[in-house]
């Protein structure tokens, strides 16, 4: 069954040159592009977009990173892609949860500056993929 999710390479894996590595992990999985697009993103997309953690108190400083430079968007498709991209990103915190193999675990230190965004479910999905790309 094919499913669709939104990938985002934050700010910080621009900056650091690592588009080419993320959307080359993807290829070699076995997942397909379906949209890319590198833009910069107004504060109300951002909000939306991490509307679940308006209560955190790292909301503030993850909304001024998100929007703080360019990031690549992308809307990534295959059997399970949900669960296959959160698989190869690794997890939330890049040391004490993303193993080395994943790209959190690989390239970041910083749970912040953690390089990529992956939707956690169908329901994100969705939810993700009408925000960033409404006409696909
Ligand atoms: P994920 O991106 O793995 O789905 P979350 O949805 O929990 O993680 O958090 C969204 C993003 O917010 C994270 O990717 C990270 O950039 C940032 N973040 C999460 N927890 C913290 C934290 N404790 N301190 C700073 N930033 C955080
Ligand atoms: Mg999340």
């Amino acid at each position: 069954m094919t499913e669709r999710t939104l990938v985002l390479v934050k700010p910080d894996g621009v900056a650091r040159g690592l588009v080419g590595e993320v959307v080359s992990r993807i290829e070699r999985k076995g997942l397909k592009l379906a949209a890319l697009e590198l833009r910069t993103v107004p504060q109300a997309l951002a909000e939306e977009h991490y509307a679940e953690h308006k209560e955190r108190a790292f909301f503030g400083d993850l909304l001024e990173f998100i929007t703080s430079g360019p990031l690549v968007a992308l809307a990534v498709e295959g059997p399970r892609a949900i669960a296959a991209f959160r698989q190869l990103a690794g997890g939330t915190d890049p040391v004490e949860k993303a193993i080395p193999g994943t790209i959190r675990g690989d390239f970041a230190l910083e749970t912040q500056y953690n390089l990529v965004h992956g939707s956690d479910s169908p329901e994100s999905a969705e939810r993700e993929l009408k925000l960033w790309f409404p006409d696909l």
